[in-house]
């Protein structure tokens, strides 16, 4: 491959020109390659975010992520194989319940996640919660697994997806996550990567979420359809609300226990609702289901039958998890400490603030600060009163699981101002507020 001068190659893209796919291939290449400082790569993306990239470098930039590692092929399974993908969000751990669930239905999902990124969760730290479930697989164990089991929860690695696992790790902690053009890229380069025939989308919306407004949503999921399209695989898009975090439960470990509920019929009713809205799209686009009645009706069979949280034990066990946390959850990591945030006046919630609870979370120490950190698997929150309830003064509102009292200062410094008490009750949010395909 040709060389370039990478200075030279973020000063153009800082002054708006078009990069060639050669320029952009280099870049990724060099990156992955461990030739390139960080410094300079964030440098560039930073150029990404304020100057956008142009439809032909998207296409290049996502087929160089693509094949920076291997591209898996899962030809020869009999079952529709369909992956479901988050923008991210706060208390988004709908993957885990999910997966497990439709594959429990017959669909084959080859999942690769990735790890929390700015203020929203990562399904791999919180998998990793499990003691001894392993994300990091090989190709030929990747795909075994899922011939098998007809699922498997890995992560970007050395073999698959190199450049995304980099990529994304340097996004996480330089401010280079909200971005159209390197969002769509991260999740399409991943997902072509795994051999899907089709992909549902969850494209967050509001506060908490890398999409603010439903304009700037639609875009995004119009832009990841798009390259889904020029590869052959169908992509469908739900917009959902992440004005509020969803459910209850905020951090790694604790998000795996209300995914384990979710799997025992539990669970709350937003995680439960946005979890099977998902699993009945990739039912119906994998042929499995008629009509939407009989998505549900299935889907209700595999959790009240016990089959979808065999599926997860299955895989747990498959990828050296411990599986006895699904009958005994305090297997799962737990804090040493506990405070609880209460009302300081009467009335009803009008706001939970997303974003200022995720940003709270990483103070805590669920997040990464820096490329080095090592996050608490441990802490997190519960929340004891989402949007539309009415509390009394001293009602609680959040309760923090945490280890370190430095950490608890810091995270208290944002977290009561995401609580937003009003005397009105608020209207009404719809969970699913558009879609595209
Ligand atoms: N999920 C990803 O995989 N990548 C992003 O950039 C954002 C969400």
């Amino acid at each position: 491959m040709a060389s370039f001068g990478m200075v030279e190659l973020i000063g153009r893209k800082r002054d708006g020109e078009e990069l060639s796919p050669g320029e952009l291939g280099w870049i990724v290449e060099q990156y992955t390659a461990d030739s390139m400082p960080d410094y300079q790569m964030s440098s560039f993306l930073m150029a990404v975010v304020l100057n956008g990239m142009t439809a032909a470098e998207l296409g290049s930039w996502t087929q160089a992520m693509l094949h920076s590692g291997e591209v898996v092929n899962l030809d020869h399974l009999a079952a529709p194989r369909i992956d479901k993908h988050s923008t991210g969000g706060v208390g988004d751990k709908v993957s885990i319940p999910l997966a497990p669930l439709v594959a429990a239905c017959g669909v084959a999902v080859p999942m690769i996640s990735g790890r929390g990124l700015g203020w929203t969760g990562g399904t791999l730290d919180k998998l990793e919660t499990i003691p001894g479930f392993r994300t990091a697989l090989d190709p030929s164990e990747f795909v075994r697994i899922v011939e098998r089991h007809g699922l498997v929860m890995a992560g970007q690695s050395e073999t698959m997806v190199p450049a995304d696992r980099r990529i994304y790790a340097l996004r996480d902690v330089s401010g280079t996550v909200p971005s159209i053009h390197l969002i769509s890229s991260s999740i399409m380069s991943k997902k072509l990567a795994e051999g899907i025939d089709a992909l549902i989308l969850d494209v967050k919306v509001g506060s908490g979420a890398f999409m603010k407004d439903v304009k700037q949503a639609r875009i995004l999921a119009e832009t990841m359809v798009g390259i889904g399209a020029s590869h052959g695989t169908e992509v469908v898009a739900l917009l959902t609300d992440m004005n509020q975090p969803l459910g209850r439960a905020v951090g790694n470990a604790n998000e795996v226990r209300e995914s384990i509920d979710v799997l025992r019929g539990g669970g709350p009713s937003d995680v439960v609702e946005i979890t099977y809205r998902l699993a009945e799209e990739m039912l119906l686009t994998g042929g499995i289901a008629s009509d939407r009645a009989d998505a549900r009706a299935r889907l209700t069979e595999a959790i009240d039958s016990g089959a979808a949280l065999q599926k997860f034990r299955d895989v747990i066990i498959a990828q050296g998890g411990n599986a006895a946390v699904l009958d005994d959850v305090s297997l799962l990591p737990a804090a040493a400490n506990e405070h609880v945030v209460v009302a300081p006046e009467a009335g009803h919630i009008t706001q939970v603030d997303a974003l200022v609870v995720g940003v709270a979370s990483v103070r805590l120490g669920a997040g990464r600060q820096t490329k080095d950190d090592v996050i608490d698997p441990a802490v997190g929150f519960e929340l004891l009163a989402k949007r539309g309830a009415r509390v009394a003064p001293g009602d609680p509102l959040v309760r923090i699981a945490y280890n370190r009292q430095q950490q608890l200062e810091s995270a208290l410094e944002l977290l009561t101002s995401a609580w937003v008490i009003g005397d009105e009750a608020p209207g009404e949010i719809p969970l699913v507020l558009g879609e595209v395909r």
